[in-house]
């Protein structure tokens, strides 16, 4: 380890959970003020740095999501009879909360999820904000009045589904529960998390603090558990009225299918395979910083991650060499060490995949230009691989095709403008790209021409709850920040009051006034 230390993921996942949710507390369904025991099958939570197991929960089963919609269902009332402004507040004081707890909180996450520490602290400070961000929406979220050719006052008022379902993923858990749930609940809603089964335990220590800051009981619920269980449970029970899924096509495929079964809608955040085309007049320092940041941060478990490399032909040879030469420097190591700046692959089964990937890339005739292997350095038995360089990818292999999910980058060569955006669209993915170039022209040219929901020039990474964010395509439907999420997490009720002084004749439709 960088820093000397013997780092036990082990032990310091269990004294984090117990300094944030009570000494002896085991795993369970957050629901009301406490927690509920699971009824199905056993979870094992692994330490991604040595394999070895944490804990265990039970999956929470048919009957526990039950009990949590109808907790759901009581908190949303709650929820509904405080002022908007009241609601602020409340959401500002868990923003307070969760910054003061910031140092267990990353501590978990970078024992659970193998994400370096030093990341993990970012992303709480980045949970805080959200809901200070969003806390600022509960009361300006406006309806408006229609000017109809009749004699009615028409209004049209935003109004909350009542529970909205949130379904995430374990690759930033703690972020992306305040991403999703801080614009649900500012929308009035009330809100059921269902973490991803491999990475819970920050999700319930999340839900304990929105409690301890004033939020009812039951505006934040949180169900761990298996998607196809307790998940699907969760979908089917009467009291959610829409689903908001982060994660894979596959699984956003099924939550979609089954949201429309029941007639009620969903946003999905699904995958992606963003291209980042570097131009042979960028400033290639940049790019290569760029390059490096858009895949090996996170591990390359991130669904922006910037995996296709397409490079000019002009620069490529020394862009391709200098990203190779940097993925050499990053330093992979413990997640519990503040030096390291990459750790490993967050569980055994995206590591089979990871590798197998690589595997096959090298088969299908890619050249391995860094990484591509564990450093003999570290614990055996950890999900290592160090930043890997595909380099010579042809577009159409799978590499460059299916997401990864892991540090993985496929180099792919092009000549011009035309065939780096044609290269950037041939995904079924649609999520997020970036250009480097200084010809201003160029850039908004690209910027507009590359399918994708999130584009960055000279630039990667930066998202904000502020922004819409979501995907085209296979990436996914819907927007989960910026003002459209508001949007999307109410419905709009036009109330149609008649001023006439005289009663109206005919069958109730106000008179035209022409
Ligand atoms: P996953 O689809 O396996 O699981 C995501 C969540 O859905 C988990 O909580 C899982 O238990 C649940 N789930 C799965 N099938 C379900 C079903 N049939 N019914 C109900 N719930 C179900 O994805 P993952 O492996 O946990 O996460 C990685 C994926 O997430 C990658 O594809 C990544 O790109 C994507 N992701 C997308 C975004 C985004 O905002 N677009 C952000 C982060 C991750």
């Amino acid at each position: 380890m960088s820093d000397g230390m013997i780092h036990d993921s082990v032990g310091a996942a269990r004294e984090a959970f117990a300094a944030l949710m009570g000494e002896g507390a085991a795993p369970g369904s957050w629901i009301g003020a406490g927690l509920v025991s699971g009824i199905g099958e056993p979870v094992t939570l692994t330490d991604p740095a040595t394999g070895a197991p944490i804990l265990a929960y039970a999956d929470a089963g048919v009957a526990v999501a039950a009990r949590a919609a109808a907790m759901a269902e009581k908190g949303f009332r709650a929820w509904a009879a405080l002022t908007p402004a009241a609601r602020g507040r409340a959401l500002w004081a868990w923003g307070d909360r969760v910054a003061a707890a910031a140092a267990p909180l990353a501590r978990l996450e970078a024992a659970v999820s193998g994400k370096p520490v030093r990341d993990c602290l970012r992303e709480v400070a980045a949970v805080a904000d959200m809901l200070r961000y969003w806390a600022g929406w509960t009361d300006k979220f406006e309806g408006r009045v229609v000017p109809v050719p009749t004699s009615h006052h028409v209004t049209v008022r935003h109004e909350p589904y009542g529970v909205i379902l949130a379904i995430t993923p374990w690759n930033a858990p703690l972020f992306t529960a305040g991403w999703n749930v801080a614009p649900i609940l500012a929308a009035g809603n009330a809100c059921i998390l269902k973490p991803s089964e491999l990475t819970p335990l920050t999700s319930l220590a999340f839900a304990r603090l929105a409690l301890e800051a004033g939020l009812p009981e039951g505006v934040l619920t949180v169900v761990p558990g298996f998607g196809a269980s307790t998940g699907a449970a969760l979908i089917a029970c009467p009291e959610v009225g829409q689903v908001v899924f982060v994660g894979s096509p596959e699984g956003g495929a099924a939550v979609g299918a089954a949201a429309a079964s029941r007639g009620i809608p969903a946003v999905l955040e699904l995958g992606g395979k963003s291209a980042n085309i570097v131009f042979d007049d960028a400033d290639l320092d940049r790019a290569v910083i760029g390059a490096q940041s858009a895949i090996f941060a996170g591990c390359g478990q991130s669904c922006v991650a910037g995996s296709r490399l397409l490079v000019q032909r002009g620069v490529h040879q020394r862009l391709v060499a200098a990203v190779a030469e940097g993925a050499g420097r990053i330093r992979l190591g413990h997640p519990l060490d503040e030096a390291t700046e990459m750790g490993p692959v967050a569980n055994a089964r995206q590591y089979a995949k990871v590798r197998g990937m690589v595997a096959e890339g090298v088969a299908d005739g890619a050249r391995l230009a860094a990484g591509g292997a564990a450093p003999a350095s570290l614990p055996e038995g950890g999900f290592w691989l160090s930043p890997t360089l595909l380099a010579d990818v042809g577009n159409r292999m799978r590499i460059a095709q299916e997401e990864v999910f892991g540090p993985v980058l496929a180099a792919i060569p092009f000549d011009t403008e035309e065939e780096a955006i044609a290269l950037a669209n041939a995904t079924r993915f649609g999520l997020a790209g970036a250009v480097w170039t200084r010809d201003v022209g160029r850039a908004h040219r690209v910027a507009a021409a590359v399918r994708a929901g999130t584009f960055w020039v000279n630039g990667y990474r930066t998202i904000h709850v502020s922004v819409p964010f979501g995907g085209f395509g296979a990436s996914g439907i819907g927007r989960s920040s910026g003002i459209e999420a508001l949007a999307a997490y109410t419905r709009t009720k036009a109330v149609w009051v008649e001023t006439a002084a005289e009663p109206v004749a005919g069958f109730g439709y106000g008179p035209a006034k022409g």
